[in-house]
């Protein structure tokens, strides 16, 4: 399986999966995707559905990076995808299973379930893809005798994933920036509290977007990039991507019946920001996955819903872009947006070069009526969106009817997938954290404290490791390089 970027318009040769692993964007700018998606049918369907998740993700995996022998994906799928990494489960929950499948209960006429993907070290579904990236880039700097220096920027979620997946990594250093005093004190505790040798937390004396624009400033100066051997694990990874497509088929199989279930259609809402893991469900459908709908659900932060209901995708500026109480989902440029524009376009890179030229030129461009926008239907796509209150009444009403705590951004999916529900086809919601992760908004909901799982009680008390700088590009390469010693 070969990749081109999505703004391949001098016809470059194809790189392999090796190649596009440890690196972000094209250097034209674009997303790499492979030349095709791997089909697979009917008869291989029913062979998976016996598979364990790690057996399955090789299965999945295999089929887009067969640089990699199949003994060592199978090795690397079966160390990532353990009981003992995704452990944090809820109470009723197999200890045994990745990625539970909760059925929640009939609703007009179909069954909603929420399928369970934030049981890894960091609560949230990012540790899916994260985890196996870190084994994935542990191996491959092995064999090339590399090492690389992770540098980046959160708000909370992402960045805690990444360190999470990197600590005590062979080769691999993280340098994550994040604004001093701004995230919450879990989150804060869940980063800072990191003693590995290998991970250095830097409180930057700012807001986030100073920390991203650190990240970007770093990023341009080519030649400390490269003598610093300075890279990223941002949501455009291609493998976090591909990772990310074996949930759809577990939630497949597991709301058709299981291992001895039949092949029927089923819907899947999605929590959306970045368009990354919807994109992944956007994949398994063109591998052929019977997916009837890809819902993509939003909050105020409504860009996708937009774009999804009326064919006009208006980027934000980083002012207009609120803050909300499901905060991974405040995002006004999704940056995987484009993968999906590429296949809607149908593969014409030159389209996807002009289409994303408007948006840097005029904030975004608009397919409405066009022949294009036409054929969203046969992708599966439809949207919704969901506000503070809808997330406040979500989180009361699905505790009250089924004694079940949703997190913000899990009750944004429940809330637009409820308005998208069809008779017999099951309605799977990804649940893309634990509620610990926003007590405030679950006290606002439910007057009560959110539940956490074992071990993680006296997070906040633990002793805390990270160095706090000005919000100055030279403080923070200075303090890369003295740590490097490159
Ligand atoms: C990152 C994140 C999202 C958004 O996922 P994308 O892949 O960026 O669309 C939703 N919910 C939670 C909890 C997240 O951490």
């Amino acid at each position: 399986m070969k990749y081109l970027s999505t703004r391949d318009t001098s016809g470059s040769e194809p790189l392999s999966f090796s190649r596009i692993l440890l690196g972000g964007l094209a250097p034209d700018g674009g997303l790499y995707l492979p030349l095709e998606y791997p089909r697979i049918d009917a008869a291989e369907l029913a062979s998976w559905r016996r598979l364990s998740y790690a057996d399955l993700a090789c299965a999945v995996l295999a089929k887009f990076c067969d640089d990699i022998p199949a003994d060592d994906l199978r090795r690397l799928a079966r160390r990532t995808y353990t009981p003992e990494v995704y452990c944090n489960v809820r109470a009723g929950e197999d200890p045994r299973e990745i990625a539970p499948l909760r059925v929640l209960g009939d609703e007009r006429g179909t069954q909603m379930s929420l399928l369970g993907l934030s049981n890894g070290p960091t609560l949230a579904f990012k540790d899916m893809a994260m985890q196996l990236l870190g084994n994935l880039f542990e191996y491959t700097l092995a064999q090339h005798g590399q090492s690389l220096n992770i540098l980046g920027a959160t708000s909370g979620d992402t960045g805690s994933a990444a360190e999470y997946a990197m600590r005590g990594k062979q080769g691999i250093r993280v340098f994550m920036l994040s604004p001093a005093g701004k995230m919450s004190a879990f989150q804060t505790a869940q980063m800072y509290s990191l003693q590995d040798p290998n991970i250095f937390n830097l409180a930057v004396q700012g807001v986030f977007d100073d920390c991203q624009d650190i990240v970007k400033a770093v990023s341009n100066d080519l030649a400390f990039k490269a003598q610093q051997q300075i890279g990223t694990v941002n949501s455009i990874n291609w493998a976090r991507v591909v990772a990310q497509v074996v949930y759809y088929f577990k939630g497949y199989f597991a709301a058709t019946g299981g291992a001895s279930g039949q092949d029927r259609p089923v819907s899947f809402t999605v929590p959306s920001g970045n368009f990354g893991n919807v994109c992944a469900g956007h994949i398994a459908r063109m591998m052929g996955l019977p997916i009837h709908r890809l819902v993509v659900a939003t909050n105020e932060n409504d860009v996708l819903d937009e774009f999804f209901r009326t064919g006009r995708y208006r980027v934000r500026k980083s002012a207009e872009t609120l803050h909300t109480s499901s905060p991974s989902m405040d995002i006004s440029k999704a940056s995987n947006f484009e993968r999906f524009m590429f296949d809607l376009l149908g593969r014409d890179a030159r389209r996807t070069v002009d289409l994303f030229q408007a948006v840097e030129a005029d904030g975004g461009f608009d397919l409405a009526g066009s022949a294009d926008f036409s054929r969203i239907a046969e992708f599966g796509f439809v949207s919704g969106r969901s506000t503070h209150d809808d997330r406040l009444a979500t989180i009361r009403d699905i505790d009250q009817r089924y004694g079940v705590v949703i997190d913000t951004h899990t009750a944004d999916g429940v809330k637009v997938a409820r308005e998208q529900l069809e008779p017999g086809i099951p309605m799977v919601v990804l649940e893309t954290a634990q509620p610990a992760k926003f007590a405030e908004t679950i006290r606002e909901a439910l007057h009560r404290e959110p539940p956490r799982p074992a071990g993680f009680e006296h997070l906040e008390a633990l002793p805390q490791r990270f160095e706090t700088v000005p919000a100055d590009v030279a403080r923070v390469k200075a303090f890369i390089a003295a740590h490097t010693g490159l």
